[in-house]
């Protein structure tokens, strides 16, 4: 099956995707946008949990902004905070679908199983066998592809480790025990709902102490705070402002400077509110590393790497809560060759001022943009910026 050529192609439909879709549709660009929306929040993330970004910046785009999870919660009559109170996962995904039925009401539930490029353009084959050409292509995918599983364990089979984000819930885990690593966002959320679940808990991490976030100080904050240490998408302070509101200043600074800061900001750290479930629930491992791992009849034996000298732990099951890693070969539905052609900064998409890649008419955002445009790429307030970018360049070049 073969369709008349379309202007844009995006491929994927999270905050992202569905942003970039609403931008354009507004500016009557023609596009056609695929995948299954809001998947990663719906399929790959701990059901029960909350955001660890506030409400202010828990949002996706339309033009005005005029429809953000502030509007969702008033029209439907829930509890909605700016900056005080987590937003639940339930609600973040109900309101983008809700965002996607009425900003991108045109979106093909179906993924894209190959990009290559063709002779005017671009061609994308969906899961039911179309051949979609377009003249310019979008790769919104996020964190899809990139999961990161350390080496230490990449020869045990999944009945042994998996990665957090193959967990929406874990009660097969009761009575269990398992060995999260890893001392981020999801681990801390997995930790914490293993425990309640009835899983004996080992959480593992590398550094002397599990950096919880505070609890956020009650709106309106004092002024002082206001001016030493103003909030952004990004947390609070100066440098995280300047990031969250100036992604095209960080585009500018040196390469080597670009990936250092994306290295280091917003470093593993469990929302405050999971403190409680975790601390003095689960057994903490800091400064520890894995020194090996292997399958015994039970499930997994650690060699553990600590101060005082090795320790060995036997668990069920490990989860590796180790975060995700940019890496363009990982974009396994793109053409072998069009990964090739794309010009990389370690192993990473160099992208221009529009997020375009290398690849004439090919253009990378979400976390593939991280190392180009800086660390609210990693974030959904950062489909802000970019929709905005995007869909203007688009548009002025159609
Ligand atoms: C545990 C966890 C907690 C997080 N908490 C927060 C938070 O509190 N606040 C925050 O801002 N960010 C948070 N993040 C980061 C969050 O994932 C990103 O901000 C956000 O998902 C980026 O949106 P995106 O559209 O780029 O990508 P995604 O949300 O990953 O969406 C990608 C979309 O692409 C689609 N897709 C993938 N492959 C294909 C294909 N081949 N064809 C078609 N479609 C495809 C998927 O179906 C999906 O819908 C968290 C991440 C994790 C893992």
């Amino acid at each position: 099956m073969a369709s008349p050529q379309v202007d844009v192609a995006i491929i994927g439909a999270g905050p992202y995707g569905l942003s970039i879709a609403a931008h354009l549709r507004a500016l009557k660009v023609p596009l056609r946008i695929f995948g299954t929306p809001m998947s990663s929040w719906r399929n790959h993330m701990a059901r029960g949990t909350s955001l660890k970004s506030f409400g202010f910046a828990s949002n996706l785009y339309d033009p005005g902004s005029t429809f953000t999870l502030a509007h969702y919660c008033q029209e439907k009559g829930l509890p909605y905070s700016e900056a005080v109170d987590p937003v639940t996962l339930e609600n973040f995904v109900a309101y983008g679908m809700e965002f996607q039925k009425r900003f991108v009401p045109n979106l093909e539930q179906t993924d894209i199983t190959s990009l290559a490029r063709a002779p005017q353009g671009f061609t994308l084959t969906t899961q039911t066998g179309e051949h979609v050409s377009a003249r310019r292509v979008i790769i919104a995918t996020g964190i899809t592809y990139f999961d990161n599983i350390p080496p230490t364990f990449a020869n045990l089979p999944e009945e042994f480790v998996t990665h957090s984000s193959q967990h929406t819930e874990v009660s097969k885990f009761s009575g269990r025990s398992v060995a999260v690593i890893g001392a981020g966002a999801s681990a801390g959320d997995l930790a914490g709902l293993l425990h309640e679940a009835g899983a004996n808990v080992h959480m593992i991490a590398r550094g002397d102490v599990i950096n919880f976030h505070e609890p956020p100080l009650p709106e309106p904050r004092p002024l002082h705070m206001r001016l030493l240490m103003p909030r952004s998408g990004l947390g609070q302070g100066w440098v995280q402002r300047i990031c969250n509101d100036f992604p095209g200043i960080f585009h500018a600074l040196p390469a080597k400077l670009r990936l250092h800061a994306v290295r280091r900001m917003n470093g593993p750290a469990p929302a405050w509110f999971v403190k409680d479930k975790v601390v003095g629930k689960v057994t903490i491992h800091v400064g520890t590393t894995i020194k090996e791992a292997s399958k015994n009849e039970n499930g997994v034996h650690l060699v553990l790497n600590q101060r005082e000298g090795p320790k060995e732990l036997y668990v069920n099951h490990v989860i590796a809560a180790t975060g995700y890693k940019v890496k363009l070969q990982r974009l396994d539905f793109v053409d072998q060759d069009l990964r090739r052609q794309m010009q990389t900064l370690d192993e990473t998409p160099v992208l221009s001022t529009n997020f375009e890649s290398s690849v004439p008419g090919l253009y990378l955002v979400g976390l593939a943009a991280a190392s180009s445009f800086g660390p609210v790429c990693r974030f959904a307030c950062g489909a802000e910026f970019t929709a905005n970018r995007i869909a203007r360049h688009l548009a002025a070049t159609t």
